[in-house]
């Protein structure tokens, strides 16, 4: 018995060795040892190959930047048909610890050559990164924005003492990145001793895994704790991002409770962030919630004119007030519109009148472009099938709802850059076997289902 266990651990270990030596020469050395060489492989029943894994970041982080590597290359080795499995040896949920993938949990960093972000100390000023066009004089207040924008000034009269944090929430193109720098840079303004920073949850996201391969993530989480406010865009990002929410959760109490100034933005409402840490959630409550609504159009023509005079425009009344009238989704969109106007009225020497608008509004906001989120896959998806988008997130096993949700599946794959386990736990909390089973089932079902290619169709035009 014994010995047989033995048998396929060694047999597994052989397959493994065989893999990293094919890996080794295609991806580069640094990733290799820290992604590559901790892993153990457990066990080969003759299908399935086991292999064990430090974390479920580490999991994930394979998942999303070495799937294909990994596919090839095991069926290089294994012939087609094989399955992978994992099996995570060490996810630690306590509050201050971050699981490395080499099993240290205070990695020590080393000096290196070359430019390195987080190496300032203390007391320097760091680059807030702040975009200075956006600015709160530029930002046109409307009954849509009242709210948002005046607790945004308090807070950058008295960072750290009225809203903490600030959770700014709304549609896109509705303003939110714009009002949170303008906070940022009225608060520089007032406050120029204090270190300001302004970042996408995105590149946050990247900078800590650039800070975990170079093995610097106590510089990182250094550099982020000695900020005094810290703007975080688009937190919906974080979304499905465990290792990237433990750490955001740390600099974030440490800051919180230094009574420093947080600031955050996203897409939606709290309630509406699914699979976000409830502990991270629950902090959220702490502070102001503010949502930044559609613009009425009175708010629509004051934005309209402060545009038009900041391009040096001039274009007469019953322009603006059609323009106003038809385009509400976005104040992204009414820019648009106005720069249309502008080139085309240049390029053309036209006068701008009520004709050249109506054909400008015509082209422009047709093509608007849409945010294609996982959130807004699964709500073109229950439209299509008359569900309620929570339907897909229960457990239910009932055909139209399992169809449904393997669609939205299959789409998230397809137009977000979201890794299998972050969709599977923001659709119904599934793991990332379920996602890409589901995105196969689609994909044959499109070649011998004439229903499922005409749903699709349907599906992915009312996402553009
Ligand atoms: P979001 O981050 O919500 O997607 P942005 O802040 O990027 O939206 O805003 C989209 C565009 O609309 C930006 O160019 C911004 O300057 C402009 N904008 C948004 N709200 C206002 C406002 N109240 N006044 C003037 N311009 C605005
Ligand atoms: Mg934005």
């Amino acid at each position: 018995m014994n010995h047989d266990c033995e048998l396929v651990s060694d047999s597994a270990k052989e397959i493994w060795d065989k893999c990293l030596s094919i890996i080794k020469d295609i991806v580069p050395e640094a990733a290799f040892s820290t992604w590559f060489k901790p892993i153990v492989p457990s066990t080969y029943d003759g299908k399935a190959l086991l292999i064990k894994v430090p974390s479920n970041f580490f999991m994930e982080y394979l998942e999303e930047h070495y799937y294909d590597i990994l596919k090839a290359v095991l069926t290089k080795v294994l012939g087609k048909g094989f399955k992978l499995n994992y099996s995570v040896l060490v996810e630690k949920k306590n509050d201050t610890t971050v699981v490395y993938p080499s099993g240290q949990t205070t990695p020590t960093s080393h000096a290196t050559t070359g430019f390195d972000p987080f190496s300032e100390k203390s007391h320097h000023k760091i680059d807030s990164q702040l975009n200075p066009a956006y600015t709160m004089d530029s930002f046109v207040e409307g009954k849509c924005n009242k709210l948002a924008r005046s607790a945004g000034m308090a807070i950058a009269q008295n960072p750290g003492k009225t809203f903490n944090p600030m959770f700014v929430f709304g549609g896109s193109g509705l303003g939110k990145t714009h009002l949170v720098q303008a906070i940022g840079s009225m608060a520089e303004e007032l406050h120029p001793e204090k270190n300001i920073l302004y970042v996408p949850a995105s590149k946050f996201q990247s900078q800590f895994q650039e800070a975990m391969l170079a093995n610097k993530l106590n510089d990182f989480l250094n550099f982020y704790k000695m900020i005094d406010i810290l703007i975080v865009d688009d937190i919906q990002d974080f979304v499905g991002k465990t290792g990237t929410q433990n750490t955001f959760f740390q600099i974030f109490n440490h800051l919180h409770q230094s009574g420093k100034q947080l600031i955050l933005t996203s897409d939606r409402s709290p309630k509406l962030l699914a699979q976000f840490e409830e502990r991270m959630l629950s902090r959220f409550k702490w502070g102001l919630h503010a949502e930044l609504e559609k613009p009425d159009v009175e708010t629509r023509k004051a934005i309209l004119r402060r545009k038009i005079a900041e391009d040096g425009l001039t274009i007469p009344e019953d322009v603006i007030d059609y323009i106003a009238k038809s385009v509400s989704e976005s104040i992204r969109a009414i820019e648009g519109v106005v720069i249309s106007l502008l080139a085309q009225s240049t390029l053309t020497n036209a006068e701008i009148n009520l004709d050249l608008a109506r054909r400008v509004v015509g082209s422009t906001v047709n093509v608007e472009e849409k945010d294609i989120t996982i959130f807004s896959i699964q709500e073109a998806v229950c439209a299509h099938y008359h569900l309620n988008v929570n339907d897909i997130q229960t457990k239910s096993r009932k055909r139209e709802v399992v169809q449904a949700r393997q669609v939205a599946m299959y789409l998230a794959r397809k137009y977000t850059k979201n890794s299998l386990s972050s969709i599977g736990e923001q659709i119904g909390n599934r793991d990332h076997a379920t996602v890409l089973h589901a995105c196969k089932t689609v994909t044959d079902l499109i070649d011998i289902d004439k229903d499922m290619r005409f749903s699709l169709d349907a599906i992915e035009s009312s996402l553009k």
